[in-house]
């Protein structure tokens, strides 16, 4: 059952304000806007994925990286299977098992983290711990729904300590994701925190000078943001920020799938 907004935001944000903002979702009547709720034109969730089409897959599997091991898989169910057996870097040794992603398997838009905290690890699923929580809100607000979504991380497994994957454990899960993306096709993909952003789009992007630009790559619009657990530690000075972003891509949706 899910808490009342109110409730819902002091325990996202351990009740604390900041002096003359309030807390992040102060103001900004999200679920019960109706101005925040989708448009008709904007219900259809396959409405823009025709022009994508074999282009795009073409496209990245010729930018998918050499040894590529999914290149001809084309069935997310399938590739879920693989990747679930997958021990192709020391990560999985330290975790309980592959977190693939979830989402629809036609999703307009992607959200790509990190990689799997404590919480995700222990359900087997991408952000369901409190950053999960903030993403799930951030939907909401702005009229997505996450079942509507794709969400997945740049590595699949746990590194220990919720340490940074390592640039070799990166490059062993990227073909996962790559797979992933060319199966999906999405017509967005929001970069969530650094190692995706550098990642994905650009190795020499930082996330406090380049969050909320736009980038275009592979007939992909990808938008850089924070990780949402990088605005629960740092509340004060990212959440208008990450807000901003996600009316970004409430617009940029909206244009893309009219
Ligand atoms: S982190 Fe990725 S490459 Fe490493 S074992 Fe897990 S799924 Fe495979």
């Amino acid at each position: 059952m899910k808490s009342k907004p109110g409730v819902f935001q002091r325990s996202l944000f351990g009740g604390e304000s900041v002096p003359g903002q309030g807390t992040l979702f102060d103001g900004l009547t999200p679920v019960t806007d109706p101005g925040a709720r989708r448009l008709p034109e904007q219900q259809e969730t396959t409405g823009c994925k025709p022009d994508l089409g074999q282009e795009l897959s073409r496209d990245l599997e010729a930018k998918a990286p050499a040894g590529d091991r999914f290149a001809g898989i084309d069935d997310l169910a399938l590739l879920r299977q693989l990747v679930l057996k997958c021990r192709q870097c020391s990560l999985r040794q330290g975790a309980r098992g592959v977190v693939f992603g979830e989402g629809n398997p036609e999703a307009e838009i992607m959200f790509v983290g990190e990689g799997p905290g404590k919480t995700e690890d222990e359900m087997g699923r991408p952000f369901v711990g409190r950053a999960g929580q903030l993403l799930d809100l951030m939907l909401k607000s702005h009229g997505f729904s996450r079942e509507e979504t794709f969400i997945a991380n740049i590595v699949k497994c746990r590194p220990p300590g919720n340490r940074l994957p390592s640039p070799d454990e990166v490059q062993a899960c990227l073909p996962n994701l790559m797979a992933q993306i060319r199966i999906i096709r999405p017509k967005i993909i929001v970069a969530l925190g650094a190692l995706a952003s550098q990642t994905l789009i650009n190795p020499g992007l930082r996330v406090t000078r380049d969050r909320g630009k736009w980038f275009e790559k592979d007939g992909i619009s990808y938008l850089v943001t924070f990780h949402p657990a990088a605005v629960l530690r740092d509340e004060r000075n990212k959440r208008r920020l990450i807000w901003e972003d996600f009316l970004s891509l409430k617009q940029k949706h909206a244009e893309l799938c009219r």
